[in-house]
C-alpha cells in the first residue's frame, strides 16, 4: 500500500486502533461458551479443561490453547473457526445483545471530531467483530474497516500489530486496549499504547505497561486520552 493513502489534505493520518473485548464492550462470564460449542460441534466432545488466562489472546490462539489443553489436534483449528463464524451469525440473528463499555459512543465521536480515524485491532475475526459491535449498539460505519486488523488467524497479538505497523507505515497510530498483552503487542510493533481499565485488569495492573496513559474508563478518562494522543502527535514520528 502506498504511503500517500495515509495523507489527507497534507496532514498525516492518525489511526486510533480500538480493541473490542473489555475496551469497547464488556466482557461476560459466558464469553467462552461459543468457543466450547464450536469445538464440541467439530470434534464431538466438549472440552473439559479450561484455559485460565484468555484475556488478550487472539481467537485462534485461544482456540489452539483449548484444543491443546484437551488433547485435541491443532489441525482442527480452521474447521473450528469456520463453525465459530457460523454460530456467531446464528447468535446475531437470534437478537444477541452485548453491553457497551461506558463512554464508547462519545469517545468514538471525539476521535472523529479531532480529525483522527477510528479503526479496530482485535483478536476477533472480522464477522464476529461486526456482530459484537452491532450487539452493543455501536455504529459499525464509524470505523475504517480497510485499515482495521483482525486476529482470528493470528498465532499471537504480536503478529496482528506487526501487520498493522507495516500497513500503516507513514501514518500515526495508537492502540487502545484493556490488557497487558495489548501493550506488549503494541510495543513490539512500535505503536503507542493507551490502556483502559474496563476489562479484566485494573488500572494498577495496567500501569506497569508502556501505556502513555492509563484511564479508568472512557468517560472519566476521555480528556486524558485525547491529551495523550495530541501530545504524542506533537512529538512522535510516524510509523516506519
Ligand atoms: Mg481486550
Amino acid at each position: 500500500m502506498g504511503q500517500s493513502s495515509h495523507w489527507k489534505n497534507g496532514v498525516v493520518s492518525t489511526y486510533i486502533l480500538w480493541d473490542i473485548d473489555g475496551t469497547l464492550i464488556r466482557n461476560t462470564a459466558k464469553a467462552g461458551t461459543l468457543y466450547l460449542d464450536s469445538i464440541e460441534q467439530v470434534t464431538g466432545a466438549r472440552p473439559t479443561v479450561r484455559v485460565t488466562s484468555p484475556h488478550g489472546m487472539t481467537e485462534g490462539q485461544l482456540l489452539l490453547a483449548i484444543l491443546a489443553a484437551n488433547d485435541l489436534p491443532a489441525d482442527l483449528l480452521p474447521a473450528v473457526l469456520l463453525r465459530l463464524d457460523e454460530l456467531s451469525k446464528e447468535q446475531h440473528e437470534a437478537g444477541w445483545v452485548r453491553e457497551r463499555c461506558p463512554g464508547v459512543r462519545e469517545a468514538i465521536a471525539e476521535v472523529s471530531a479531532n480529525g483522527w480515524i477510528n479503526a479496530l485491532l482485535t483478536g476477533n475475526g472480522v464477522n464476529r467483530a461486526r456482530y459484537k459491535l452491532l450487539a452493543a449498539g455501536i455504529d459499525v460505519d464509524l470505523f475504517d474497516w480497510e485499515h482495521s486488523f483482525f486476529g482470528a488467524h493470528s498465532p499471537t497479538r504480536h503478529h496482528l500489530t506487526a501487520d498493522a505497523g507495516a500497513t500503516l507505515a507513514g501514518s500515526r497510530a495508537f492502540i487502545v486496549g484493556d490488557t497487558p498483552k495489548d501493550g506488549e503487542a503494541a510495543d513490539s510493533a512500535g505503536i503507542p499504547f493507551i490502556a483502559v481499565a474496563t476489562g479484566a485488569y485494573g488500572a494498577d495492573q495496567l500501569r506497569p505497561t508502556s501505556a502513555l496513559v492509563v484511564i479508568d474508563d472512557l468517560i472519566s478518562g476521555l480528556d486524558d486520552l485525547l491529551v495523550a494522543v495530541n501530545q504524542s502527535i506533537g512529538t512522535a514520528s510516524t510509523l516506519r
